[in-house]
């Protein structure tokens, strides 16, 4: 057991992880939000009566640190799985997709670019290294394996939309990891098989919590960390906007200055330099390099579906949106239809800072493309999500571009959703690198 004191900033999964795995050790922890809920990317808010999350999350069968965590925690038996479906919008139509049967039957294709792209797809599920793709640019590795017209009808909407300037600047081993990832949560080649835990992430985020406050931990949410200050005897104290402070629970004592022996940061990569002036010049000038793009998010609650899938991509010229998830078609939701629809974009383009209004009225008319059906009345309310640093932007050998997780020379540790890489940001993810901070740090620690 040790006395030694760290302060974790950043309630997102991988902070409140971080913490619950050092709490549980015996550490001294005290968690620090900027929001006025913890959770982060995974927080949930009420919608009209329902507990929703801001951010759909759905889990695959390869979350192991995920399950694992839900094992600690006693809820696995809150996770369920399902067989969903895919569709894809093209040409006007709305048809099957995600299985080589509607490869095959998909109109608007022809043979030797379905067959170029199902290869692809297959090569892709059953590859294990990446060493090589881990050098490559994603978008021109796709195009080898899928040949231009695949590519035009298929991926190109996929790639504008998502990742604007930076979609011809990405790893190939990155992008592969998310067509694995999906690829291999299957019942069979036919049927996809995702999982949703029932109350979405906030059993999760509520558990970490509380087994942190019990084990005497401290979470403040709405407290901003402005600086982390080195001290002449090396340990660490922060400058913190206290004047909305929360404390989680009413045991914790007022936040006032405290020295930490060792601190991690969660926080997105790209806040860091500002917040961490002391560290060496070489991690600060790779930190700054550092980019995130941002992400509107729309929620929609319908009274009835929109289709019978839980994944829609899209390619329509109308429509400046590359796919819509249809989340009630996965997690039940008390019966109510759910929708959201993604909009990622860097934070720069002109449209991220439009009005609710606009981006409402959009959403609205594409849905009633898709589903001619839907009354204006078939609206019951649409909240809409925003989030500056929602993705990280990782091109090739990326690992190479960012510091190590621990500080040379310090006690600090910093990650973020970034070093998951080649995997992509996913809870499960997060909770895997909690767990190597955690290790870090104890072997600093004796
Ligand atoms: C649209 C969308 C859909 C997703 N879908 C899925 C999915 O289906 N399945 C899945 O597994 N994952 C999904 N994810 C990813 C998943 O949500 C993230 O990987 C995970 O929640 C990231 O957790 P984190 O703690 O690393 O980061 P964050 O959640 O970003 O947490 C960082 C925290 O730091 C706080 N903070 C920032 N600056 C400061 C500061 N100066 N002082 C104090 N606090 C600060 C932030 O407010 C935030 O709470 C999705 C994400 C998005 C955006």
């Amino acid at each position: 057991m040790t006395s030694k004191k760290v302060a974790v900033i950043g309630a997102g999964v991988m902070g409140l992880a971080t913490a619950y795995y050092l709490s549980k050790s015996g550490y001294e922890v005290t968690v620090l939000e900027s929001e006025k809920d913890i959770g982060g990317m995974a927080v949930s808010f009420d919608f009209d009566g329902i507990d929703i999350e801001r951010f759909y999350h759905f889990h695959c069968t390869s979350d192991y640190d995920y399950f694992e965590m839900l094992e600690e925690l006693g809820l696995s038996d809150k996770l369920h799985w399902k067989s969903t479906s895919m569709g894809f919008w093209f040409n006007n139509k709305l048809q099957p997709w995600g299985n080589p049967i509607a490869l095959l039957k998909f109109r608007g294709l022809g043979l030797i670019a379905k067959f170029r792209y199902g290869l692809h797809a297959f090569s892709s599920v059953k590859r294990n290294k990446y060493d090589d793709l881990d050098k490559m640019e994603s978008t021109s590795w796709i195009k080898k394996w899928v040949g231009k017209e695949a590519w035009d009808k298929l991926w190109s909407n996929l790639f504008s939309l998502k990742f604007y300037e930076y979609s011809d600047k990405l790893s190939a081993a990155w992008i592969w990891s998310r067509i694995r990832r999906i690829g291999r949560s299957r019942y069979n080649l036919f049927k996809e098989k995702l999982g949703y835990l029932e109350g979405g992430s906030k059993p999760l985020i509520m558990g970490m919590a509380d087994t942190i406050i019990n084990n005497k931990g401290h979470i403040y949410s709405n407290s901003l960390v402005k600086k982390v200050l080195k001290n002449s005897n090396g340990t660490y104290s922060l400058d913190i906007d206290l004047t909305k402070s929360i404390a989680y629970s009413k045991d914790s004592p007022v936040l006032s200055d405290t020295n930490f022996d060792f601190v991690v940061s969660t926080i997105p990569l790209p806040y860091i330099p500002s917040i961490f002036n002391f560290i060496n010049k070489e991690a600060h000038e790779k930190f700054a390099k550092t980019i995130n793009i941002g992400v509107v998010c729309i929620i929609v609650k319908l009274s009835k579906a929109l289709t019978n899938n839980f994944w829609l991509n899209t390619n329509d010229p109308d429509m400046d949106i590359p796919g819509i998830i249809e989340y009630s078609n996965l997690n039940p939701c008390n019966g109510e239809h759910i929708v959201y629809v993604p909009y990622y974009m860097p934070t720069t383009t002109s449209i991220y800072n439009d009005s609710d209004d606009i981006y409402k009225a959009k959403i609205k008319n594409y849905f009633k493309k898709i589903n001619p059906e839907l009354q204006d009345s078939d609206f019951k309310n649409i909240v809409i999500s925003r989030y500056k640093c929602a993705q990280p932007i990782c091109g090739p050998e990326y690992l190479k571009t960012i510091p190590q997780i621990k500080i040379d020379g310090e006690n600090v540790f910093i990650a973020d959703t970034s070093y998951y890489y080649p995997e992509d940001r996913g809870v499960s993810e997060g909770i895997k690198i909690a767990k190597t901070i955690k290790g870090l740090i104890d072997a600093e620690a004796k």
